[in-house]
């Protein structure tokens, strides 16, 4: 450390201790408090443009990308079934981010692959989207297709889905400029025809328009803060050229399109030869971007969301499946939970099973299972951390008691 005399000085600023706040002992000098928060500063700033430099996540070069079957087994981890549409998306995403590190005077342009995911609600279409986000370290948001519809094609609200980019990614335009986009309930914008409201069936269509120009790429000016509520805010200019979007959708009812498609009818008694090869309990496996436009959707959205894939319903195996294997499933958590209090928590096969049980009656399909596992273990989570147990065998007559005082509604 440095010796104290009387002449202690800044060794970057040279002023002398009377003449700063304070100063810090180095081994052979001092740094005062003004040029070490200058210092700091300049650290910072080289930092960051040095992480920028080299891209997201530090990856510069597309040898360094996760390869597809990288990222499809990292969603075996945590999302069970779905083997398409996982497969689609790891390809989707790969060539996304190859297309980002492509060099510009490259004469052979890649287009954007936006991706729309067509599944009943609750079979994994946002954990997919927020899976692939978290392996490839972007940021990552949700909004909901929905809350734009019922803000009218205004157009100012459907940049404030930009603005949960940014935000997630602590305002730097840089990194949001890569991130994952995800747009749940793409489907209730669709343009209806049969549709008794003409106001709403305008702004429908309304929003698919504006979001036309996010999906192609353009360079859009974001309310930082979002909404309309700070009319004085400074607007960020952000280029969603290399955002990739991934919407979502149920799409409740599209199966009569694919029928009527495939020629077939959806209780097809009479089948010609050609419909008796259909899987008509799964008919969402032969959809097609014309059954999109059938649906509603104008054919400028479904051009700018080229990938096309479906998510399966979920079966009781899946069901069970779910409850217990992924690397974070709702077992686990809750197993989690209690070890925290020191607690073993067991649930017995049966048990397992009437929750698949219950969650299949009350329609909730996996969403479902959450909610039911909380009824019947929410006592003993409230009870357990106070009492002097090692161990809590949650059994089949257990669950059926403490489920019997709920009344569990149906989401159908
Ligand atoms: P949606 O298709 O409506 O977007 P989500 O992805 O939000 O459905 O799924 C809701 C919840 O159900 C998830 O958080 C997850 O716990 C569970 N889940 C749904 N599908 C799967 C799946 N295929 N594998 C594992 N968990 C799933």
């Amino acid at each position: 450390m440095a010796k104290r005399t009387g002449e202690d000085s800044c060794s970057f600023c040279g002023r002398s201790r009377g003449e700063v706040g304070f100063l810090i002992a180095g081994v052979r000098g001092f740094i005062c408090d003004e040029c070490a928060l200058a210092a700091s500063e300049i650290v910072t700033n080289e930092r960051s443009s040095l992480k920028k430099k080299k891209g997201f996540d530090g990856v510069d070069q597309v040898q360094n990308l996760p390869k597809p079957m990288e990222i499809k087994s990292y969603l075996d981890e945590y999302i069970i079934g779905q083997d398409e549409a996982k497969k689609f998306l790891s390809v989707a995403v790969y060539n996304h981010y190859k297309r980002i590190f492509q060099k510009k005077e490259d004469d052979v342009e890649i287009e954007k692959s936006n991706i729309i995911l067509v599944g009943s609600t609750g079979t994994g279409k946002t954990l997919l989207a927020k899976t692939i986000a978290k392996r490839l370290h972007v940021p990552f948001t949700i909004v909901d297709a929905t809350v734009l519809t019922e803000a009218g094609y205004v157009g100012e609200d459907i940049e404030s889905i930009l603005t949960r980019l940014l935000q997630v990614a602590d305002y730097n335009v840089e990194a949001a400029e890569k991130g994952i986009v995800f747009i749940d309930e793409i489907d209730k914008i669709a343009r209806k025809g049969d549709n008794p409201s003409i106001t709403r069936d305008v702004s429908g269509e309304g929003v698919q328009q504006g979001l036309l120009k996010l999906l192609e790429g353009s360079v859009v000016n974001v309310p930082p803060q979002g909404g309309r509520k700070h009319p004085d805010q400074k607007m960020i200019a952000v280029n969603t050229q290399n955002i990739l979007f991934i919407c979502g959708g149920a799409f409740d009812g599209i199966e009569r399109h694919i029928a009527n498609r495939l020629n077939t009818k959806v209780v097809g008694y009479g089948a010609s030869k050609k419909s008796a090869q259909v899987d008509m309990k799964n008919l969402l496996q032969y959809i097609s971007p014309q059954d999109l436009k059938t649906f509603g959707l104008i054919p400028e959205i479904i051009g700018r969301l080229p990938i096309l894939t479906h998510l399966n319903p979920l079966d009781r195996d899946a069901l069970r499946r779910i409850l217990v294997e992924p690397k974070n499933s709702i077992i686990r958590q809750y197993k989690k939970l209690f070890l925290m209090d020191n607690i073993e928590l067991i649930f017995e096969d049966e048990t397992l099973d009437f929750i698949v049980d219950k969650a299949i009656e009350c329609k909730l399909g996996a969403r479902g299972l959450r909610s039911i596992v909380e009824t019947i273990i929410v006592d003993d989570m409230y009870s357990s951390p106070s009492m002097q147990i090692d161990q809590l065998i949650i059994d089949k007559a257990k669950a059926e008691e403490k489920l019997s005082k709920v009344v569990l509604h149906s989401m159908a």
